[in-house]
This record gives structure tokens, sequence and C-alpha cells, in this order.
């Protein structure tokens, strides 16, 4: 369980996100409590929840309770799953999580000013909390995936998609936070398969839903819409915020090689953004986000339409 670095490291990305104003609310802190204390409240809170992204909340907003953080972000490549709340930082203390000789995923702690000794004995400590429920979580995640999933892509499948739309957009009446919907679709798809065959074509697919998960913070919100299509859900991403993210995904289709028998092939994206208004239906917020694709394929495909 303990393998802590320092790391000096400036992320320019996060700070011009920061100076944008597309940082996160900080959360609400509440009074101090002891070691002791909130590792036992811990215990009982995180077995409450079958969701890595809510057990990893909740972990982020109670221990900093002891230990203030600008950032944490997890990772467990066996199940395809990322995860990051806050801002990063500037110093950051890694751990690697595991049970019983079963490897239960990376954690990245972040904050501007440096972890002395106590706050990574006391974070170490905390860890332990964790353990349980995210392998309850990840066993449940395991046995739920091959439902939920596209096995192409592995991106999520239609069940997934309507499920998460519409808890996304509850969510969002909620905490009247904003939500943002990206349509991408493979420009010319159609050749790729006409040129180098259908297996060919396939691998393009897998490689383009790589590269989109790649870009992202949270890959649970990246859906196989259609054929050649996928939906990207941005929670308490406003229309300017997401209109980058979608311009970034664009970049770095464009980038990726594609190669096949020996091949390299050139490939763009197009997509389409909206963004939840008062009152509005999945229905139409998907509507307004494939009308805005329609628009970039119709100005000539490789850009990012706005959905009005
Ligand atoms: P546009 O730029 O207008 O989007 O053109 P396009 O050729 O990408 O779009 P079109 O809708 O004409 O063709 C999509 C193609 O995607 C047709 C279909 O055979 C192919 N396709 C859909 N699903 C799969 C799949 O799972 N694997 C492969 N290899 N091809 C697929
Ligand atoms: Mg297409
Ligand atoms: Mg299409």
């Amino acid at each position: 369980m303990k393998s802590p670095s320092q790391t000096n490291a400036i992320d320019f990305d996060s700070a011009k996100l920061q100076r944008l104003g597309f940082g996160q609310q900080p959360p609400l802190l509440e009074r101090p409590v002891s070691l002791a204390q909130l590792r036992q409240q811990l215990g009982l809170q995180l077995q409450t929840s079958l969701e890595p992204q809510r057990i990893l909340g909740l972990f982020f907003r109670e221990i900093q309770r002891l230990v203030p953080l600008d950032a944490l972000s997890y990772q467990h490549k066996t199940s395809d799953l990322r995860l990051e709340f806050g801002q990063r930082g500037h110093h950051s203390v890694s751990y690697s999580l595991s049970h019983e000789g079963e490897h239960l995923g990376e954690l990245v702690f972040r904050r501007n000013q440096r972890f002395n000794e106590q706050e990574q004995g006391n974070l170490e400590s905390l860890l332990s909390a964790l353990l349980y429920p995210m392998r309850n979580a990840l066993l449940y995640r395991a046995a739920t995936q091959s439902a939920l999933r596209d096995p192409l892509t592995g991106t999520g499948n239609r069940v997934a998609m309507d499920q998460t739309l519409q808890r996304e957009i509850e969510m969002s009446r909620r905490h009247l936070q904003p939500l943002s919907l990206l349509m991408l679709d493979i420009d010319h798809f159609k050749r790729v398969n006409d040129s180098h065959g259908h297996s060919a074509g396939d691998e393009v697919l897998k490689a383009v839903a790589a590269s989109i998960k790649d870009q992202l913070r949270n890959v649970d919100m990246v859906f196989r819409f259609g054929g050649e299509e996928f939906l990207i859900l941005l929670s308490n991403t406003t229309r300017e915020a997401a209109a980058m993210v979608g311009e970034r995904l664009r970049f770095a289709a464009q980038a990726q090689e594609y190669v096949a028998d020996g091949q390299s092939i050139e490939l763009t994206v197009s997509l389409g953004c909206s963004t939840l208004l008062p009152g509005e239906s999945a229905e139409s917020l998907l509507r307004r986000a494939d009308s805005a694709l329609y628009v970039a394929k119709r100005e000539g495909r490789n850009r990012l339409a706005m959905a009005g």
C-alpha cells in the first residue's frame, strides 16, 4: 500500500483553466477531527456506495478535514477506470492500493504546498478505509461492465448512456450546475471500410475511442452512440469549457496515427455541442447536439459546431 513519491511539476493546463474560471468549487470544510475519528467515520460512510466515483468523491472531501488537498486522481487500468477530483497542484504523493495481492488502483494526491511527513502518515492511514469499499466497487463494476459496455470500443453502450444522461440531468438541476454534451462522428468513415476492409475499420474505431478517453477526466462518460458516433457527457461544464474540450478531442483524433495494412490513414472527426437549458429533456439536449453535428458536417467537417 505504501510507495510515496514527491514530484514537482507545474501544470500549465490546470493553471490556464483556473485563470479562465473553469476551476471547481472547493469542498466545504467541516470542523477538524482526529485521525482515529476520521478513519472510523470514513469506514462507515464509504461502505454505503458501490460507485467508485462516489466513494472517491466522498473520500476526497472528507480527508480534507485532516489533510487539505487540491486534487485527487485515481486510475485502475484493468477496469479502464480513471477519475479526477479537484484542480491538481504542483506537489504530489502517489500510492498504489492493493489488498491481499489484488491491485486496486493508483491514487495521486496533489496540492500546491509540499506534503510533510505527518500528513503523508495520515494519508497512508486513511487509505486503509478505501480498501474494502474500492474492492467491492471494482468487483461490482466488473460484474456489470459487460451489460453496460460496447464490446468493441469499451465505451458505454446505449443502456449505460440513457441511465447516465438521466442521472446527470437530475444532478445538474439539483446542484444548479451546467451540463454539456458532445456528439462526435468520424468523417468519411465509410471510406476506411471501403478501402481497407471492415476489420481495419474496427481497429480505427477502437483507436478513436481510446483517443477520446485519453483526453477526459472520467472515462465513464464516453458512450458509443451509433456505428461511428460517440457521445461525451461533460458534467459541471459550461458551454465555453465544453467547446475547449471538443476542440481538444478534435485535435487528438487528428493527431493520432491510424495504420491499416501498413498504410497510414488520415482521419478527422466532427463534433456538435449542446448545453442543458432550464427544464430541457434528455431527448431535446441530444437532438440539439445532433443538429449541431449536422451543421459541422455541412460546413466542411473536421470542426466543432455549437448548438444555438
Ligand atoms: P460522414 O463524414 O458524413 O460522417 O461520412 P461517413 O462515411 O462517416 O458516414 P456514413 O454514415 O455514410 O457511414 C458510416 C459507416 O460506418 C457506415 C458503416 O458501414 C460503418 N460502420 C458502422 N458501424 C461500424 C462498425 O462497428 N465497424 C465498422 N468497421 N464499420 C462500421
Ligand atoms: Mg461519419
Ligand atoms: Mg455517423
